[in-house]
């Protein structure tokens, strides 16, 4: 068979567990294509949407951060929390983008913005968006 399992996993539960044809992920290095039969490896991920193809029908998913993990016949990605397009509330992720934006505007009148933390937010608050509003592929 010309697929392999996707397990997509956070500290709460498991949001994917599929036979897929094939991923992209946004690896910290730049996009990854995974298809069957990759050699193993590992690496951390960016906070971005990535792409699976199953049944020949593609998808987004946000995933906020963490690893892939490229095993022989499985891909695990572990990251601190993951969405399916169903699943996000875009008037949230809205709302945070909007928190996030502001906060790093006012980023050289207000010492004490942790400018990190306010990018990351950003950066969850997009790729959110991004999948909801089906503009998540790569
Ligand atoms: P917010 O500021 O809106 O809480 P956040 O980026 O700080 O967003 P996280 O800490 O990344 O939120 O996530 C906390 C939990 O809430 C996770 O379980 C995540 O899946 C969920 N979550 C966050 N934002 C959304 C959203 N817009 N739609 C659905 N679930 C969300």
């Amino acid at each position: 068979m010309n697929t392999f399992l996707l397990e997509i996993v956070t500290p709460e539960r498991l949001v994917y567990s599929k036979q897929v044809n094939s991923l992209t992920v946004r690896g910290i290095e730049g996009a990854l294509g995974i298809l069957p039969g990759h050699i193993p490896f590992v690496t951390p991920l960016q906070v971005a949407p990535l792409s699976v193809k199953s049944d020949g029908v593609t998808i987004s998913i946000a995933v906020h951060g963490g690893f892939v993990e490229v095993h022989k016949d499985k891909v695990t990605v572990l990251a601190e929390s993951a969405e399916l397009p169903v699943d996000i509330d875009l008037e949230r992720a809205e709302a945070a983008r909007e928190r996030a934006e502001r906060r790093l505007q006012t980023r050289n009148k207000q010492e004490d913005i942790d400018l990190g933390r306010a990018e990351l937010a950003l950066q969850r608050a997009v790729t959110r968006i991004k999948v909801s509003t089906g503009k998540g592929q790569q």
